[in-house]
This record gives structure tokens, sequence and C-alpha cells, in this order.
């Protein structure tokens, strides 16, 4: 079948005025989605990608963070400790992987051993009660593989790894089953506030109308707070490369190996990932250019240095892929989240390391937020919203190659069925390019990088699709 939402045209008088737009269909855009999808409201979402959850939200380390080390009294420790609440109830009802790993931050010299008393007591001032500091014995008995030099450390038992690629995904869909309209290729140039309407005109001369927009464009959301008529912050991308290692590698790591954080990141870590991987980095380069998600030689062997360090058997491990992630940092240390009830907007920028974790509970923030601004927001009786499921994909649950009956295995590496991806096909919001069948089934993600089974994912995204093997054979 062909994508026929790359057809839709929305540009009339007699086009629907939605009553909310969400700009940007990443982890924030899709939660939000997803939240006002709950409500008796006719809303849409779009990006400027032909998928969701293909910017930033496809490229962090996948941490469900307890926001421990977050400022106490930022607005990003109050989201981060309500959203990983509500992540952790939602994620096991939909089919999204986690696992409660934990996590222990080390202390590889005196000064950094110094700082973990006052990391303790900002836990505690964040809410989390259940960090415990420890020393170099108790970290080197927990994580044995660690290298030498280890001075002390701090336990964070309650930390999550999470599949980063599903959480999007079941929001957008949870969104489309209750009636949301998804509008991929959408990009925004303009909007314009018309007395209680906003029109929203997009690269390709559309003008969609709603009453209410929320702006969850990530990197780009000062531009379209500019776009809007406001200022106030700037986007610099903060670049975060990271190095995936192959699945042999696991056996060297328990629980997330976290670094003392400074005000500028978090800090290069090891963590296992819920696709049974372990993963290093990432770094914090502060860029220009937003679209600079390459990795660099210089990037990758700073990482891999540090690698050698924290946990010297990485060093005789195979590289699976690497890649990188730009943080939405402004010149503010805190989210830049707004509203302006005369425009009609809510913005959530500035959502820099944490918004994978901070996802629900920033939809929460701009659903009362919207409220402020007026909109009537009455909730579906419970028995008329729609559930849905994804698929797992995380290691340590059952997956579809297990259960059977879901055809031959297509991708050997990471063991996926032939149905999955004619699944990921037809299920919306249905992936359109290889890169997106990749997040909904981990086929070509694996060691051999879709070397060999490529052109059979081509051939059966064909069959699914209605469009032509060499189109999709040209995607990434
Ligand atoms: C290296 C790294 C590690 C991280 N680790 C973690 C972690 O462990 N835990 C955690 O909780 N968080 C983590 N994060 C942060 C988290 O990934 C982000 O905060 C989150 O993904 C931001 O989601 P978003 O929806 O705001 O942005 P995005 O995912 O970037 O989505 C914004 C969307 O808006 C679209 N858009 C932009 N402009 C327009 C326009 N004009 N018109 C239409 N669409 C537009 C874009 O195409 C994009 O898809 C990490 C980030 C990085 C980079």
């Amino acid at each position: 079948m062909p994508d026929r939402s790359d057809s839709i045209e929305v540009s009339s008088d007699h086009d629907p005025i939605f009553d909310v737009l969400v700009v940007g269909a990443g982890v924030v855009g899709t939660a939000v989605a997803r939240l006002l999808s709950r409500h008796q409201l006719n809303i849409a979402f779009l990006d400027a990608s032909p998928d969701i959850g293909a910017g930033t939200s496809k490229a962090n380390t996948a941490i469900l963070h307890t926001g421990f080390d977050a400022t106490p009294g930022s607005i990003e420790s109050r989201l981060v400790r309500r959203g990983y609440e509500l992540l952790i109830a939602y994620a096991p009802t939909v089919g999204i992987a986690i696992e409660r790993t934990g996590a222990v931050l080390v202390a590889w010299d005196d000064e950094q051993a110094a700082s973990l008393p006052s990391l303790h007591e900002k836990a505690g001032a964040n809410g989390y009660t259940h960090s415990l500091l420890i020393d170099a014995a108790a970290v080197r008995e927990m994580e044995p593989h660690l290298g030498p030099g280890v001075v002390g450390g701090m336990v964070v038992p309650d930390e999550f790894i999470i599949d980063p690629w599903s959480t999007p995904l079941a929001f957008a869909r949870e969104a489309i089953a209750n009636g949301a309209t998804w509008l991929p290729n959408r990009h925004v140039t303009k909007l314009e506030r018309q007395t209680d309407i906003t029109v929203v005109t997009t690269a390709r001369g559309e003008m969609l109308r709603a009453r209410y927009v929320v702006n969850a464009a990530g990197l780009h959301s000062d531009d379209l707070h500019a776009l809007i008529g406001l200022a106030g912050f700037t986007e610099r991308p903060r670049r975060g490369e990271l190095i995936v290692f192959d699945k042999l590698a696991r056996a060297l790591l328990t629980r997330t190996v976290l670094p003392v954080p400074t005000t500028h990141t978090k800090g290069v870590l090891v963590a296992p990932t819920v696709f049974g991987n372990i993963m290093l980095g990432p770094t914090a380069d502060d860029i220009d250019d937003k679209e600079a998600t390459g990795s660099t030689r210089a990037g990758l062997d700073g990482l891999l240095e540090k690698g050698r360090r924290i946990l010297p058997g990485l060093a005789d491990e195979d590289v699976t892929a690497v890649y990188a992630g730009l943080r939405a940092a402004t010149e503010h240390a805190d989210y830049q989240v707004s509203h302006d009830a005369a425009l009609g907007y809510v913005c959530l920028g500035g959502i820099r390391s944490t918004g994978l974790t901070a996802s629900m509970a920033l939809a929460e923030e701009a659903l009362t937020l919207l409220r402020v601004c007026g909109l009537a927001v009455v909730a579906k009786p419970i028995d008329g919203i729609q559930s849905i499921r994804v698929t797992n994909l995380g290691e340590a649950f059952e997956r579809p190659y297990q259960v059977g009956g879901n055809g031959p295995i297509v991708c050997h590496c990471e063991h996926v069925t032939r149905d999955e991806i004619l699944d990921a096909c037809i299920i919306e919001p249905r992936a359109t390019t290889i890169d997106s069948i990749r997040r909904r089934t981990r086929a070509v993600a694996g060691r051999c990088q879709g070397f060999y089974c490529n052109a059979e994912v081509c051939a059966l995204a064909a069959q699914a699709s209605g469009r032509s093997m060499s189109d999709w054979l040209g995607t990434t």
C-alpha cells in the first residue's frame, strides 16, 4: 500500500480546525499527543521527519533516571521524578522493555570521592532517599570487572534501563488509536496567530489550523518559539557520541556505572542496554550545527580511552555500532517550559538530558498549561480509550521468535521475524524507512548491521507497503 499520509493535503477553509496541534513527534511530542488523545479533543501531531522518534529521541543512553542528581527545586527535578514514576508504571502495560538494573556512581580520585556526600545529600533534596555511599571494596564487589583506581562510590538502586525506541512508538500508536491525526513530513515554517486560531504553514505549502499549538520541536524549539514571536532561549546542541559493544560484552557488567557528574554533563557512563549490549558514552561537545549527528574520530578515541579505564575488558570486545545524539541544551540550566494564553501556545523547550524519563510528566505539564490557556478539557470515559501494545524488543522478556508463529527469522543477529517486519510497515505510525524498521524491530541493528538481512528486510517492506524494493533500498 502506498504511503497515503504523504499525500494528505490539509489546506482549505473546509479542513478541520484542530483543538491542539503538537509540533515535533519525539518522545516528548508523542507523549503529549497520547495524553491529549485520552480527552475529547480533535488533535494532530506532526514532524518534519517521515517518522516519530527520529530526532534526539532515537539516540540517547536510554536510562530511566531517578533524578537523584538534578538541581533541587528545578522544573527538571520535579518532572523527572514524576516522569520516572509514570513511565515505570506505563511501560509494562504496553510492552516497552524496562529493567531495574540499578546504577553505581564511581569516584576515580580523591576529589571525586569528596563530592560523593554532597551528591548523596542532593539526591535526598530531590526526594530520592535510597542512594547509599559505599567504599571501594564494595564497588569492586558489585562490579568486579571495573578497572583499577576506584576510590569510592554511591549506589543508586532504582535507576532503570529502558527501550528508547518503543517508548515514543507506544505513545504515538496509542494517540493514533484514540483518534489523533499523525502528519509526517511536515516541516513547520510559519506560525501565525489570527484571533483565536493559529495558522501553521509547512514547507510543502499547506496551512493547518489549530486553536492551540504545543512546541515539542526539541533542538528547534527555539526556532518555533521565534516563529510565534517569542524569545528567551537559544538551543545550542551538545553532541553526545556513543559506542555500542557486542552482546558478548554484556557479561562484563550488571548495572550502569556512572561517573561523578559535573554541571556541564552527566559524564561518560557504561551501561547495559535492554537489547543485550553494553554502551559507552556519551561525550559532551557544544557545537553549532543542529544536524551534526555524525560520529567523530576524536570523540570515539576519547571514549575508548575512558572505556579502557572504566572497564578494561571492553578493549577486547567488538564494536557493533556507533552513534551520536544532540542534547537540546540552552543558556539556561533548566527546561524552558512556558505558555502564552493570548497566542494559544505552550512551549516544551530546552529538554536537555532527561527528556525520555520526563516525557510523560512533560505531557501532564502541557495539559495543565493548555488548560491555563483556556482549553476546555474533558476526559474520555475509560472504557472509550483504546489500549495498544508494542512488540517487546528487550532481551529480558519473551520475543516473537521465542513465541513462534511469526514466520521465519529474517535478521539472525537480532532474532527478528518476518511478521515483525511486515507489522512495522502496516501498523500506524507505519515505518517508511529502514531506520524506522530498525527502531520498531531491531532488524539490521545487530553485529552485521544489515549486511546479511538488509535485502530481505527491504523485500518484505516492499511487499507490505506496495513501494518498490529499490525505493526501500535507497532509505537509511
Ligand atoms: C547522548 C544523549 C543521551 C541521553 N540520555 C538520556 C537518558 O539516558 N535518559 C533520558 O531520560 N534522556 C536522555 N537524553 C535526553 C533525551 O533523549 C531527550 O531529552 C529527548 O529525546 C528529547 O525529546 P524531544 O521530543 O524533546 O526531542 P526530539 O526527539 O529531538 O524531537 C523533536 C522533533 O521535532 C521535530 N521538529 C523540529 N523542528 C520542527 C519543525 N519546524 N517542524 C516540524 N517538526 C520539527 C524534529 O524533527 C524532531 O523529530 C539523552 C540525550 C542525548 C543526546
